[in-house]
């Protein structure tokens, strides 16, 4: 921890104190952990931030554990980033009712933030429970990632796990969904900005970087999408890579192919309506190719032309693909897949939407024949959408 209590109760930092006065401090003065109250020891040297710790192996039961230097370094950084926009801010506040204490606490037109710079992996029911805590007290959590975290595949694609995943943001309706990186070494941050996910470790992304000392905090909140050109662009590169895919699959993947193969159908041959982009693809265990034409083969495929369906029982249908709610506490507005699908299928004709959440199917499944049918057919769908000629 960065903070401690004197034996008055005073707050001490000693972060910006000189060598001197910290071996000053640390013969005259005794420190407590303001969580749990038992002293604490400094530890400060040439190469580490200056800080204290708990005795021995001692942990602290209300603590987040061990910190790293990394760690340290960066929410030092983001404290200064705020004190530098006159934002009020304090560093490690202990919140007795709740028992928990973000790196740092802002207060902002009336509203309380917690921001949280978590460095190293923890379970997902670790994040559920701070979330929990601060949602009891009315604090709304940012949860930034070490820059040590994010693994970049190309300038478009992000590598992404159950972890990352987890800390996907979205704040409001017309608000893409974002994952905030730092890195304490550069002083940067990397924001990554309407995420679309294609397959269970990977992902489309707008990716930007900002030194610190070019940004704000409200540039966390801009709202930067991908074009439709942009987006369809890259999907067609995607499509043609699922389509062409020759990996051995297991588990998941398996149980889908073995699926599609009792329909006697192959990936080959599969209507071009199956594996489209969708913004939410986060609420779902399944991928896309998944979900999609279990949807369109199972339950599209019980009515007839004309007949009408409900959006209630296609959510219905679809709910024994969706993840859990604890996997995804930081969507403060979040949107339905199936609804944007739907969307993509009325755009596309399949179905017409004729009353609020009721729809008609207006054409029928085509399956192709051929492979080169089948890339031909996908290019000019995704070239329809790129120029919205659709
Ligand atoms: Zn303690």
């Amino acid at each position: 921890m960065l903070t401690a209590t004197t034996q008055d109760g005073e707050m001490i930092t000693l972060v910006r104190l000189s060598k001197q006065a910290i071996n000053r401090l640390r013969r005259e003065e005794v420190f407590y952990c303001p969580a749990c109250h038992s002293p604490v020891i400094v530890k400060a040297g040439d190469v580490i931030t200056p800080h204290f710790a708990h005795i021995g192996d001692n942990q602290c039961p209300k603590g987040s554990g061990g910190e790293s230097d990394y760690h340290y370094k960066g929410k030092l950084l983001l404290y200064e980033w705020f004190l530098h926009q006159q934002i009020d801010v304090s560093l490690e506040p202990y919140l007795p009712s709740i028992q928990q204490r973000p790196d740092l606490l802002i207060r902002l037109k009336g509203r309380l933030i917690a921001i949280e710079f978590q460095c190293a992996k923890i379970d997902v029911h670790t994040i559920y429970k701070r979330n929990q805590g601060y949602k009891l007290v009315n604090i709304i959590p940012i949860w930034i990632l070490g820059a040590n975290q994010l693994k970049r595949i190309s300038s478009h694609h992000i590598q992404v796990n159950q972890f990352t995943l987890s800390f996907i943001h979205r704040f409001a309706a017309k608000h893409p969904t974002v994952l905030f990186y730092f890195c304490p070494h550069t002083k940067q941050f990397s924001f990554i900005r309407d995420l679309i996910i294609v397959s269970s470790n990977r992902a489309l992304a707008k990716q930007t970087f900002h030194p610190l000392s070019h940004i704000t905090f409200y540039h966390l909140f801009s709202r930067t999408y991908f074009t439709n050109e942009q987006l369809f662009s890259l999907w067609s590169r995607e499509k043609r890579k699922f389509r062409l895919r020759s990996s051995q699959p297991y588990g998941q993947e398996r149980t889908w192919r073995n699926w599609l193969y009792e329909k006697q159908l192959h990936i080959d041959y599969l209507p071009t309506h199956i594996f489209l982009p969708i913004r939410s693809q986060y609420n779902m265990k399944v991928p896309l190719w998944n979900w999609q034409s279990h949807f369109l083969l199972d339950f599209m495929d019980q009515f007839q032309i004309g007949e009408v369906f409900t959006l209630v029982k296609a959510e219905k249908y679809l709910k024994k693909f969706m993840r859990k709610k604890v996997d995804r506490q930081m969507i403060r507005f979040d949107s339905h897949p199936i609804a944007e699908y739907l969307q993509l299928l009325c755009q596309i004709g399949l179905i017409v939407q004729i009353g609020e959440g009721i729809f008609k199917k207006q054409q029928k499944l085509t399956f192709y024949k051929q492979i080169e049918k089948a890339l031909a057919g996908d290019d000019d769908l995704l070239i329809r959408f790129m120029y919205n000629r659709i």
